[in-house]
């Protein structure tokens, strides 16, 4: 316990400790003439070492920095152990302008923090960070996953992320109408990106009325020619009536001004956070609207970076990953013998597993 003394005149000292309360490590390091400025959480490593992308964003404070990262580290925790993996919860932030601070010693400088914590966080990419980021990373740490295929790794996950999310898809639309076709259901995907695209793809292949928003046109455009799918404007798309929303662009979509004007049945996609808050979960419940949680629909990219730890293999990885919509309907099986909303239940049920595997003796 520190001293009165001392947290007068370091109020800080308490207010860190009480903010990580339930989080094993939280690491400050940097490296000036290189420029870095990294907080690594780790959150859990009571299933194995720690995963997590490293965000490189150009956070307002050091205080918004650490409150992403602790946001982040805690739900691949969660999002891990409902995968099935034998993995922890961790992530990294980097203080920096991507387009503008990335650079190699920027990048190698951080690698070897990554590689002084000896394996305890595994390292990979996440917004800001990308592919090439991680070859770079590589030149001084074995602890990063999602190198290039170049490097002995997987390259993009995307494409497995879309089955995952297709999988999850189908088992949403059985859980409300009690069918597993997808033939002539409308899905509404916000954002036509790296997922949004594939996704689209396998969703109209399977004969699903597929329509796609986003801002980007070129995106729109091409997921036209390749897919024949419809596009509606990104503005939209949230209000657009449908089978299936699947927000596969931004986080916190799915919120207390949202929430009202959605008119779909199902909302699955591949984002990140899309609950603005964990209430929204109860929200979209009493509005008759199934929410697919999102670190269970997504963790396709997860399951697939993490192979390269053991020597990537195509089947094993889409073995795990189709297993997503089975996982999915046990979660709304909690969600509804406990009632609770399906965001609560997905905590519940990777706890239950964490709880189960960490009684084991090692
Ligand atoms: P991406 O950047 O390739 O695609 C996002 C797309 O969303 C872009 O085309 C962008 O123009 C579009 N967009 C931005 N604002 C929009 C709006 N208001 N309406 C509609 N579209 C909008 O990213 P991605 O890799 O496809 O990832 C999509 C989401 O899924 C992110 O939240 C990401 O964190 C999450 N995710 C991705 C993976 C993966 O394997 N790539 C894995 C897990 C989770």
């Amino acid at each position: 316990m520190s001293s009165p003394s001392l947290i007068g005149a370091y109020p800080w000292i308490v207010n860190v400790f009480e903010r990580t309360r339930g989080y094993e490590r939280v690491i400050y390091a940097q490296d000036e003439a290189a420029g870095l400025k990294t907080i690594i959480a780790i959150h859990s490593t009571r299933l194995g070492p720690a995963l997590g992308g490293c965000r490189i964003q150009p956070y307002p404070s050091e205080d918004d920095a650490l409150e992403d990262v602790l946001r982040l580290a805690e739900s691949m925790t969660w999002k891990a152990g409902a995968a099935g993996l034998d993995l922890g919860g961790g992530k990294a932030v980097i203080i920096a302008d991507p387009a503008r601070d990335k650079t190699e010693p920027l990048l190698r400088a951080y690698a070897r923090v990554i590689e002084s914590l000896g394996g305890r966080y595994i390292t990979s990419v996440d917004v800001g960070s990308t592919v090439d980021d991680l070859d770079e990373m590589r030149r001084e740490t074995r602890h990063v996953v999602g190198v290039s295929q170049a490097y002995g790794g997987s390259g993009d996950p995307s494409p497995i992320t879309a089955v995952g999310v297709a999988s999850a898809i189908r088992s949403s639309v059985y859980q409300v109408f009690r069918d597993t076709s997808l033939l002539g259901r409308r899905v509404v995907i916000q954002g036509a990106g790296k997922v949004g695209y594939h996704l689209a793809g396998l969703l109209k292949h399977e004969g699903a009325d597929v329509v796609v928003a986003d801002p980007n046109l070129d995106s729109v455009a091409r997921a036209i020619t390749d897919f024949g799918v419809d596009a509606t404007s990104a503005d939209g798309a949230l209000e657009m009536e449908c089978d299936v929303l699947a927000p596969c662009a931004l986080g916190g979509v799915i919120n207390q001004e949202t929430i009202p004007r959605l008119k779909c049945r199902i909302v699955c996609g591949s984002a990140n956070n899309q609950l603005a808050t964990i209430e929204d979960g109860d929200a979209l419940a009493r509005a008759e609207i199934l929410y697919a949680p999102d670190f269970i629909v997504n963790a396709g990219g997860l399951i697939s970076v993490a192979d390269e730890m053991v020597g990537w293999n195509h089947d094993r990885v889409m073995a795990r990953v189709e297993k997503i919509g089975r996982t999915l309907l046990d979660v709304f099986h909690i969600a509804q013998v406990e009632n609770v909303s399906t965001a609560e239940a997905a905590v519940e049920f990777a706890k239950r597993r964490i709880a189960t595997l960490s009684s084991l003796n090692r």
